[in-house]
């Protein structure tokens, strides 16, 4: 099972505490405000939400390609770009959504403020790029709130406590943003706009006939979202368990019901064996020798590397995979230890969740029969009491998914 990062609990300030159900926090994603048109769509959305007589917290992904584009800027003056001011510049995005939508809300007659992360009280450590939230102090929401105004938060950034710079919350941070702040206003209910209508039980581009799934359990998401789910960042579907926040995916252009992430004894819940496919085209997979265990995964942990399959493959080999965005600080790492060391990165990983897995034998040997029926060898596997995955070669990854797909019958009837 992937490694977690559990992020401290909030601290809210003033009579935030108690919470509020009848705040909503709406965060939307870089394709749904790709451009002004869709800016004033979202503006729209938060207006219509506040008319229906709740109090409306928007928070707003950057538009489009605008954070990749940033980072391509950076790569170009400097091969290492300096981390505080790599946070400077990749958290720009957010602001220029986020007071563009406050412009239109303006515009439709309502009131509305935009503010940065810092401003909005999001307080994090000082890990520039990866920055976990130590605090949330939501005075100056609560008032903005109070005073009828749709507040709008720049997502993916914070401040730190010590140095008091911008920080970055990693890629797909304004997912985590959006959960903290529900966390700590205590709203009624955090939704997470997107592209897609939901959650999956595969991706439908590999797999047409993929089904939206109406609900999955908080441990479900964190497995896919680890294995390569992209709808949902994956710590904050961590913060979002850990502080019981109900989430709700569901599509920016449409009304449709979209995804309910919840606990296991949510009513909405229906009760599957197996609740999807997931996959990542590449995720490497270093071998290395010669190294202590401990020493090893501690120094990856200082690295923040996010280790996910580990493997002790003999008394003197370790095998471990890392997803890809990690691989430069692996490469790094490894290099400067004294160690022989290897890595392949012409493998993917197909990953079967599903809560129900806890008490049906069966699924694994069903799976690598399937496997073993289209020809694909997996080079690894690893499992968690909800997940089986395996490392297969990066061309075999599409047939895999769509041959577990169909085996474990996951699509629409
Ligand atoms: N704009 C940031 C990113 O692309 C954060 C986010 O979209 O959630 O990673
Ligand atoms: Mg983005």
């Amino acid at each position: 099972m992937a490694t977690t990062h559990y992020e401290t609990v909030p601290e809210v300030a003033g009579d935030a505490v108690s919470g509020s159900p009848d705040i909503v926090v709406m965060k939307f994603g870089g394709t749904s405000v790709a451009d002004t048109e869709k800016i004033t769509e979202v503006a729209r959305r938060l207006v219509r939400a506040q008319e229906e007589g709740r109090r409306v917290v928007g928070v707003l992904s950057a538009m489009g390609d605008t954070t990749d584009e940033l980072i391509r800027l950076a790569h170009q003056i400097s091969p290492r770009p300096h981390p505080r001011e790599y946070d400077m510049l990749i958290s720009v995005g957010e602001r220029i959504s986020n007071s563009l939508c406050a412009m239109a809300v303006h515009d439709l007659g309502h009131e509305a403020i935009s503010l940065t992360g810092s401003q909005a009280g999001i307080v994090t450590d000082t890990v520039h790029g990866k920055a976990k939230i130590a605090e949330v102090r939501a005075t100056r929401i609560n008032d903005a709130l109070d005073a009828g105004k749709i507040v709008l938060v720049a997502g993916f950034q914070g401040v730190s406590a010590d140095s008091h710079d911008v920080t970055t919350l990693g890629r797909g941070g304004s997912n985590l943003t959006a959960v903290a702040l529900a966390a700590a206003l205590g709203a009624g209910a955090c939704e997470m706009y997107t592209d897609v209508e939901g959650v999956y039980t595969a991706d439908p581009r590999l797999v047409p006939h993929a089904r939206r799934l109406p609900a999955v359990t908080y441990e479900e998401m964190l497995e896919l979202s680890a294995s390569g789910a992209k709808v949902l960042q994956l710590r904050s579907v961590e913060f979002a368990r850990n502080h019981d926040v109900r989430l709700q995916v569901r599509s920016t252009f449409s009304d449709a019901e979209g995804t309910w992430i919840v606990d296991e004894e949510d009513p909405v819940l229906e009760k599957a064996i197996i609740s999807g496919v997931a996959h990542t085209d590449c995720e490497p997979l270093y071998r290395v020798r010669h190294i202590d265990a401990a020493r090893l995964f501690e120094r990856l942990a200082a690295a923040n590397v996010n280790v996910d399959t580990i493997l002790q493959v003999s008394s003197d080999e370790i095998v471990f995979s890392a997803p890809v965005e990690d691989r430069e600080a692996c490469e790094e790492l490894l290099g400067g230890l004294d160690v022989e060391w290897s890595m392949r990165d012409d493998l993917g990983k197909v990953s079967l969740v599903g809560a129900g897995m806890k008490s049906h034998p069966g699924i694994a040997a069903q799976a690598f029969a399937t496997l073993g029926g289209i020809g694909v060898e997996p080079e690894v596997i690893s499992t968690s009491p909800i997940k089986i995955a395996c490392h297969v070669r990066t061309e075999d990854v599409p047939k895999a998914v769509a041959a577990l797909h169909d085996a474990f019958e996951l699509g629409a009837a």
